[in-house]
């Protein structure tokens, strides 16, 4: 290993050199808060050519952050200027953009470097990149997201449609939405946004839905008044900080109505099937359109459009299971043909892969996908055992919907960063999270997911292929401290492994 810049950074101690996969939301969080910790040793891997994330690589008509602005930001980046309440897509990657500019993160970051594979060596990490270079780090942090891989689902005959087809996750620009006779295929957060967008261009438009969703109305388009811009442009950090901490503060609501029953559920429920009754006046499509599990089960889809849009002339509801794809358009099983000149897959992603399909070898040459065997686990999200001196942000149980991800992202990297500093200050030289204290962990997770409504009876990208909920199930107040100071008795600490440090 590279030992030349071992001594830098801080007064006496040994630089950690930390290798972070990912330039997305969880990516950016950690670099900018491991350097605000006073390290400065940082590479970060992205294999897009843009940082972002998810907020890279989708581009689709209609993108939208169903988070508000002020909350769907970093505590230590404050954006004033949000031009609407709810931020379109592009914009939150410029944002993003903006923060590693100004946070001078762009000298840390290579671009276009996808890891394939990642070993621990003994004392450190081995890291893998497509182009065929390699990298030595004593920490991987990895920060790989969960909505990178998009799904497209094994349909028969897809691959003989004669138009094109389009994932929304890898919109291309040159496509033709005007005039054209659409079929979108999903009705998650991403669908419902597409139909919206596409609906008053298209000359027809046909929503395959498998399952309806509950779509509760929240005033996207709404804009930022410029009055709020001017005065939160004004206002001096500190106040940004109490103003994001009551933000924070606020969105508890949405952890406590989905992690346990109460009148707060029952009344956010009452909302999404009155704005479905309010919407649709017409007995019929309405009927077709409730879903038979309880509103906020699957990731709750926030829009102001859709309902319209599905009863626009030009729109039509198909629920018939979709029998196979043709060179013309779309069979579904009721014997119909759908003749279509675009699909758009609107289907999602691969929620739990999280850094696979990467060659990933921990100790002794354990697989992540042998370690993950019955899914993926980790100790409070964000270590694994069998794999020492690597750390995820947002990994498995994450709080994709009920806490900040920034919030989280940034804990996350904070508790990281403890353990950086122990190793700089040549406390320890590995580390690695106890079997039984990961397991005793994940026990205590599937206790608490019993009463979420995540767990009432529907089909969601929040399950494993176990059929486990991959969430976090805890209040905020829980994650802070069980990401407070690291508990020594649940790791295994080992020193004295890199002799020519000494
Ligand atoms: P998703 O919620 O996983 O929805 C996928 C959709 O595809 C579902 O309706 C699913 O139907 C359908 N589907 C999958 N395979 C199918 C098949 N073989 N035949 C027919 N339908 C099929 O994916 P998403 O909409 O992309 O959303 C994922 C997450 O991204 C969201 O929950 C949200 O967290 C995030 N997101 C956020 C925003 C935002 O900020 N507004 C926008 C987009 C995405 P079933 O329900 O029957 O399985």
């Amino acid at each position: 290993m590279n030992r030349s810049n071992l001594e830098g950074g801080h007064m006496g101690g040994r630089e950690p050199k930390v290798v972070i996969i990912g330039a997305g939301v969880a990516g950016i969080a950690t670099a900018a808060t491991l350097r605000e910790a006073g390290f400065t040793d940082l590479t970060v891997l992205e294999k897009g050519t843009d940082v972002g994330g998810v907020w890279h690589w989708n581009r689709y008509p209609g993108l939208t952050c169903d988070v508000p602005s002020q909350m769907y930001q970093f505590s230590f980046a404050p954006k004033p200027d949000w031009s609407r309440v709810f931020a379109p897509g592009e914009e939150i990657q410029r944002y993003l953009r903006d923060v590693v500019d100004r946070l001078d993160l762009a000298r840390h970051l290579r671009l276009g470097a996808e890891v394939v594979g990642a070993e621990f060596t003994g004392a450190g990490w081995r890291i893998s990149v497509a182009d065929g270079s390699t990298l030595e780090a004593d920490f991987l942090i990895a920060a790989t997201g969960v909505l990178h891989h998009p799904f497209t689902p094994d349909i028969p005959g897809l691959d003989t449609f004669a138009g094109r087809v389009v994932h929304t996750a890898r919109w291309p620009e040159d496509v033709t939405m005007r005039d054209r006779r659409i079929a979108v295929i999903g009705t998650g957060s991403t669908g419902v946004q597409i139909v919206s967008a596409l609906q008053p261009e298209a000359s027809h438009l046909a929503h395959f839905v498998r399952t309806p969703q509950w779509v509760m109305w929240a005033p996207m388009g709404l804009r930022q008044p410029a009055v709020v811009s001017a005065l939160l442009d004004k206002v001096p950090p500190a106040a940004h900080r109490a103003l994001y901490d009551v933000l924070l503060w606020a969105s508890g609501i949405l952890a406590d109505i989905t992690t346990r029953p109460s009148w707060r559920r029952r009344l956010a429920q009452e909302y999404a099937r009155w704005c479905l009754r309010r919407q649709v006046p017409e007995p019929e499509l309405r009927r077709r359109l409730t879903p038979d599990y309880q509103p906020l089960c699957k990731r709750q889809v926030l829009s102001n459009t859709y309902y319209r849009a599905i009863r626009a002339g030009n729109a039509e509801l198909v629920e018939a299971p979709i029998e196979r794809v043709t060179p013309r358009g779309i069979r579904t099983a009721d014997g119909r043909e759908h003749d279509v000149d675009l699909i758009v897959l609107a289907t999602g992603f691969q929620a739990h892969n999280y850094m696979r399909p990467m060659n990933l070898r921990g100790r002794d040459g354990l697989t992540i996908d042998e370690a993950w065997a019955k899914g993926p686990r980790a100790y409070r999200m964000t270590a694994i055992p069998g794999f020492p001196n690597l750390f995820t942000v947002l990994g498995p149980n994450s709080p994709t919907g009920s806490i900040s991800l920034q919030y989280s992202a940034e804990l996350t990297a904070r508790y990281i960063a403890r353990w950086l500093a122990r190793f700089r200050d040549r406390e320890l030289d590995t580390v690695e999270v106890t079997e039984p204290a990961a397991t005793r962990f994940n026990d205590q997770v599937a206790a608490a997911l019993g009463p979420t409504v995540w767990n009432t009876g529907c089909n969601s990208w929040y399950l494993t292929e176990e059929g486990t909920v991959d969430l976090w199930p805890f209040d905020r107040a829980t994650m802070a401290e069980l990401l407070g100071e690291p508990d020594d008795r649940d790791f295994l600490v080992r020193q004295n492994l890199i002799p020519d440090r000494f």
